[in-house]
């Protein structure tokens, strides 16, 4: 399925000068080619899904800081989706999107279409293993496999010196890491810090489907995550009392269903037994039928 008419994407880059667009797989390397071959790199990418808030600009502008040229990947990756998720309605603005990128001083954009990404026939997969085990893969058991295959096509299409995302989703981090790793990818990973809304919700493109109250009830995501984080940095060190407390507070918003609420050693995201800092906690909710994830950095060294 196109992900935009073709009239509307030409629309986009006309508005856009200094970003260019590019659809196919054969256009973007050949065109990655020539650049390169007049000297120019290093080459970042930024993969996302579009429908762009500060969260993905963010990630722009450190790639733009640290390289020569900045690809930005535009595509709402349908096998990372499971059948009774939001593919269909996930938000896109594709010119809002080309403008956007153009002012993060992005150069390339590269939006394929689904069916060049995965023509018919199209079959195999990159599995991450234990990585991709729990927390979020536990209630979407497909998705890490959808992610890794993505990422590891568009690593071997693009073939970037770096590639930014986001600490909002922690375990993608740690599965991307763990697969450029195992697959041998020559390729930086580098994360940005989570971006939040000025009350502390991390910026999403799917807070657009909260209605005001559950995006009100939200907040206690960041909240929760803010006041595990106070008491760490006082001392506590007892993962069950801060979970139980966390999931108290988050009970309270009768609009926020809890999935899960972990403390995890931040590279391995196993669950630790005490708080030795730092550690990372993150949770993962439906507010009404939107399934949002937050996660925060704890030390006992932060006093902030
Ligand atoms: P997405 O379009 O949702 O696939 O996200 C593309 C990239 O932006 C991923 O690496 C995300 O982790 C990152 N990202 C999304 N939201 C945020 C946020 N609030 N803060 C930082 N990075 C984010």
């Amino acid at each position: 399925m196109p992900l935009f008419s073709t009239s509307d994407a030409r629309e986009a880059e006309s508005a856009s000068s200094t970003a260019e667009l590019l659809h196919s797989i054969n256009d973007i390397r050949s065109r990655l080619d020539a650049l390169r071959s007049q000297g120019r790199g290093p080459v970042a990418l930024v993969p996302t899904m579009g429908s762009f808030h500060e969260g993905h600009l963010s990630l722009m502008r450190a790639a733009r800081a640290a390289a020569d040229l900045v690809v930005v990947s535009i595509f709402v990756n349908p096998i990372q989706f499971g059948p009774a998720e939001d593919y269909d309605v996930y938000p896109r603005d594709f010119e809002s999107d080309v403008a956007q990128a153009a002012t993060a001083g992005v150069d390339l954009i590269f939006a394929p279409a689904a069916t060049d990404m995965y023509p018919a026939g199209h079959e195999t997969m990159v599995k991450p293993g234990a990585t991709a085990d729990g927390l979020c893969g536990q209630s979407r058991p497909d998705h890490f496999t959808g992610v890794a295959t993505v990422v590891a096509k568009l690593f071997n299409i693009l073939q970037p010196d770096q590639a930014y995302f986001g600490q909002k989703d922690a375990q993608q981090v740690a599965v991307i890491r763990r697969m450029t790793i195992d697959l041998d990818f020559a390729v930086d990973i580098r994360v940005g810090p989570v971006i939040r809304e000025p009350d502390g919700l991390a910026m999403s493109s799917r807070n657009t489907f909260l209605s005001a109250e559950e995006r009100e009830q939200a907040t206690v995501l960041y909240r929760a995550l803010d006041h595990a984080r106070e008491r760490v940095a006082a001392g506590e060190t007892g993962v069950s009392g801060l979970r139980r407390r966390m999931r108290k507070e988050i009970a309270a918003n009768y609009l926020v269903e809890l999935e899960y609420v972990r403390i995890m050693d931040p590279l391995s995201m196993e669950p630790v037994a005490s708080v030795s800092t730092p550690v990372v906690a993150a949770v993962a909710a439906k507010v009404g039928n939107v399934r949002l994830i937050d996660n925060m950095l704890l030390s006992s060294g932060d006093k902030a």
